[in-house]
């Protein structure tokens, strides 16, 4: 069974469309191979909900300006609040900017709020480079993407923390916050329970999977807790899909289906990688991920990999070897 897209939201980047009664889906371009970013806007009794912000570049603040007008919503007067349901700088990167031009408060989870303010008030790219090193990559490279993966990223002065379960007034209704760690450990997902819609984050995409990776930051067995929360979500009841990038769906049980056994087969081609001799993570990750890939795709594309093994070690199916430069895996 192969998840389709919904009819729903194929307007070009750069624009808006609306998906659900008072529910408009904005795409905001991206300066990277994923193209857009796609946030939403809710209207409600006391203004508009603001769900992500997008990388924070000229272009998609443009977007924001006419986006907004054209779905009703005045940002210097409308707006009542903005929740941002991760740190990755695709869905956060604008938050300052869209905070200040909006006037409206920040919402992010209870937990998400200290690691971003940390992971993002320095650079830290010495470490990374170390981290990188010791996963296999080449010291210059490690050192180039470092570079690009970790700098200083500006966010609002304050921001104000949500909790799992917590029901926020939404739209004409309401809807509950329900976390779902593994592509972001204080990941969080917005349920409408009475209209049965899911604002999915980057928690469930359709065309790509989510990106799920071991960081010298994450929490231990991303892909485990990302598989419990996918599990989680079984039969929640929600036949409108919105997702952080890629098209809107409606099928999330199939989708969910579908995401589980790619994580299946990506586990046992990982094994397979490592099955006539011990390798390094980065070894197994240029294995599995083939072509040409920038830094940033290298970084994500190693971190995915890490997660992948890592998972193989906790189901007995793989060993980590410890050398004093480096770490190998091999089969066990
Ligand atoms: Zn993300």
């Amino acid at each position: 069974m192969t998840v389709a897209p919904s009819e729903l939201a194929t307007q070009p980047i750069g624009e808006v469309a609306p998906v659900a009664e008072g529910v408009w889906q904005l795409k905001l371009p991206v300066p990277f191979p994923l193209r857009f970013v796609s946030v939403y806007l809710v209207r409600g009794d006391d203004g508009w909900t603001l769900v992500d912000t997008g990388y924070d570049y000229p272009p998609a603040r443009a977007a924001w300006e006419t986006g907004a007008a054209e779905a009703g919503c005045d940002l210097a007067l409308n707006v009542e609040r903005i929740v941002v349901t991760h740190f990755h700088p695709d869905h956060i990167g604008a938050a300052r900017w869209l905070g200040e031009k909006t006037g409206a408060p920040v919402c992010m989870m209870e937990r998400e709020i200290p690691f971003a303010r940390k992971l993002w008030g320095s650079s830290d790219a010495g470490s990374f480079a170390e981290y990188l090193g010791r996963q296999g990559m080449q010291r210059d490279l490690a050192e180039e993407a470092a570079a690009v993966m970790r700098y200083v990223l500006p966010l609002p002065e304050e921001m104000v923390p949500l909790r799992p379960t917590e029901k926020l007034a939404m739209g004409e209704g309401a809807v509950r916050i329900i976390h779902v760690p593994g592509h972001a450990d204080n990941q969080l997902v917005l349920h409408d329970e009475a209209r049965d819609i899911l604002f999915a984050a980057d928690h469930l995409l359709l065309g790509i999977t989510p990106n799920i990776g071991l960081w010298p930051e994450s929490q231990p067995h991303p892909l485990a807790r990302y598989l419990e929360s996918l599990e989680n979500m079984r039969g929640l009841g929600a036949d409108l899909v919105l997702p952080g990038h890629g098209p809107v769906f409606h099928d999330l049980d199939g989708r969910i289906e579908e995401l589980i056994s790619h994580h299946e087969e990506r586990l046992d081609v990982m094994r397979r990688a490592i099955s006539d001799r011990p390798k390094t993570p980065y070894e197994v990750s240029r294995l599995v991920f083939r072509g040409t890939l920038t830094e940033h795709q290298r970084c994500f594309a190693l971190a995915e990999t890490l997660a992948h093994l890592d998972h193989l070690v906790l189901e007995g199916r793989a060993q980590g070897v410890q050398k004093e430069e480096y770490v190998a895996y091999r089969t066990a």
